[in-house]
């Protein structure tokens, strides 16, 4: 059982949501890392006493080391205080819940270290699919998936037998607060609406990644890397009420599904205790007061940025860190009002389709990528 973990993005809300199960299971914390927001992350440091606390924004870091300088935690910044917060030495397990592409490296850096790894941060295995599951046969450490329809499967998966067996994926959809519109209702749709989720309670931008149908689309790919499934085998199923949180089907057409309240400390805390299950603070799921549950067909026509990402997976090389990559860019861009949410899907599906696409030998061909993704979006909008 781990007993040490190292937290990266752990102001956030799946960050947050780690600390408050590490401590049910009183977990040593060695390391805490955060963007900029240095005001929970002096409250969580004085609280666990992590021996890194890494601030990425330099600014934020050097006003952070004052306001911490009575304590006995060392500060670090930017991308050398992630990677130290993602090696360092007494960390059993590495929970990386940084939101964006920003998270590869660290998560790299921890498997090379030969760390194992809580996934959150999914846009590392979009973009870096290849180089991540390498990385963790190479380095024979496991990697848990923290993404409630992965843990969900991955919880499925338990009792199979052989993996021939297995049919396909079904991934549950919440359809998020535009499910059902056209795109005529989308037309003038604000950030409020799209931070709306009907069933989670989540980071700003995998609320809005819901709304567009992008998060799903990622999470397609992050599936098809995780169990090694083309996308053709992975359905994508919208089930309102997020109490299904993701199933599998075998060759003989027996389906087994993973149920419980949308609550992330489940699957965080799988992923920290696995095999080993505990209580928990999430409550327990009654099935007659939720009465039924429904399922649909996700739009495709509407949600382009679901196609884009199954094509994504077919293109293949560095296919999905463009469309990871052009969707940060698009996604901050609505966030900050400067273009519509229709255009989300329009910028995806258009930056797949003409930058430049290449194979993935080594981290800088993701970097680079990612990189010329987010130039043709700026370039165009
Ligand atoms: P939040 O925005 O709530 O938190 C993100 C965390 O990462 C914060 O600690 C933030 O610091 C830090 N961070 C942001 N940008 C950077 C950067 N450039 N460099 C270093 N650190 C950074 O996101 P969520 O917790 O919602 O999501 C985190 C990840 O987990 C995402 O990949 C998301 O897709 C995935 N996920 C989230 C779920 C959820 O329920 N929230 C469910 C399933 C997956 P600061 O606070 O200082 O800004
Ligand atoms: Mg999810």
């Amino acid at each position: 059982m781990v007993n040490t973990i190292s937290i990266l993005g752990s102001t956030g809300s799946i960050g947050t949501q780690a600390l408050d199960v590490a401590k049910k299971l009183n977990l040593n914390i060695c390391a805490l890392t955060a963007h900029s927001n240095i005001d929970i992350l002096e409250q969580q440091v004085r609280e666990f006493k992590p021996s890194l606390a890494v601030v990425f924004c330099e600014d934020k870091a050097k006003e952070f080391k004052i306001k911490i300088a009575d304590t006995n935690t060392k500060v670090m910044c930017g991308m050398e205080g992630l990677i130290a917060a993602a090696t360092a030495n007494e960390a059993d397990m590495v929970l990386n819940s940084v939101v964006g592409m920003v998270g590869l490296v660290p998560t790299l850096n921890a498997i090379n270290a030969k760390k194992d790894i809580a996934l959150a941060n999914k846009e590392t295995l979009v973009a870096g699919g290849s180089l991540v599951m390498d990385a963790v046969k190479r380095n024979k450490v496991n990697m848990y998936p923290v993404d409630s329809e992965h843990s969900a499967i991955f919880q499925c998966l338990q009792g199979m037998n052989e993996k021939k067996e297995l049919k396909k994926l079904i991934l549950t959809a919440s359809g998020g607060p535009f499910f059902g519109k056209t795109t005529q209702e989308l037309e003038n749709v604000t950030v409020s609406d799209a931070l709306n989720h009907p069933n989670w309670s989540m980071g700003a931008k995998i609320t809005v990644d819901s709304a567009s149908m992008m998060n799903k689309g990622l999470e397609v790919i992050e599936a098809s890397w995780l169990f090694d499934m083309p996308q053709n085998k992975i359905d994508v199923v919208v089930h309102r009420e997020s109490i299904i949180h993701s199933m599998i089907e075998f060759v003989d057409n027996s389906v087994i599904a993973q149920l419980g309240l949308p609550d992330m400390r489940i699957p965080i805390q799988y992923a920290i205790t696995y095999p080993n299950r505990f209580e928990s603070p999430v409550k327990e799921l009654d099935f007659t007061e939720l009465g039924s549950m429904t399922f649909y067909k996700p739009d495709y026509d509407t949600f382009k940025c679901l196609v884009a990402c199954k094509e994504a997976i077919d293109l293949g090389g560095t296919a999905p860190a463009i469309v990871n990559g052009a969707n940060e860019v698009a996604n901050k861009l609505f966030r900050d009002g400067k273009i519509k949410f229709l255009e989300i899907g329009d910028i995806v599906y258009n930056a797949l389709h003409n930058v430049k696409r290449n194979e993935i030998k080594c981290v800088d061909d993701v970097l680079f990528a990612d990189k010329s993704a987010r130039q043709y979006v700026n370039d165009i909008v």
